[in-house]
């Protein structure tokens, strides 16, 4: 049984609703492209269920969630030429949360980008 929330803008993408660059899928977890990207190529991993922040997310999906990470994160970075890579991750709107159905930011990142996270 999948937990959704009918107003959260990842549950629709998760269910097809709403289309996106999926990049990897798995039972449990989904990535795709952030729909303004920071660099071309940065990359949204989550959990399918819907869980507004890292700290409701079970840890038995550890794994699954850090499978993806590592395997997103090799393939943004060989897809960019990237130099470097960003995990982030936000909670709350004070920490800059904007879509509260947790995800994990991959960011390809550029010698002297000069970019400031
Ligand atoms: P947050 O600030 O919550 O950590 O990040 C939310 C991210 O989701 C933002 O980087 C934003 O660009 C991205 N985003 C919001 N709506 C959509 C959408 O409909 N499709 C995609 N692909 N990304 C989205
Ligand atoms: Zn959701």
């Amino acid at each position: 049984m999948s937990i959704v929330d009918s107003e959260c803008i990842f549950c629709k993408i998760v269910a097809g609703e709403i289309p996106c660059a999926r990049i990897y899928e798995s039972d449990t977890v989904l990535a795709f492209l952030d729909i303004a990207p920071v660099h071309p190529g940065h990359a949204l991993v989550l959990p399918k269920d819907h869980y507004p922040t890292l700290m409701d997310i079970p840890s038995g999906l550890g794994e699954d969630l850090f499978r993806a990470l590592s395997a997103v994160g090799g393939a943004v970075m060989q897809a960019t030429g990237a130099d470097g890579l960003n995990l982030m991750q936000n909670n709350f709107e004070a920490a800059g949360q904007l879509v509260h159905h947790a995800h994990f930011h991959l960011i390809p990142r550029f010698a002297e980008d000069g970019l400031k996270l």
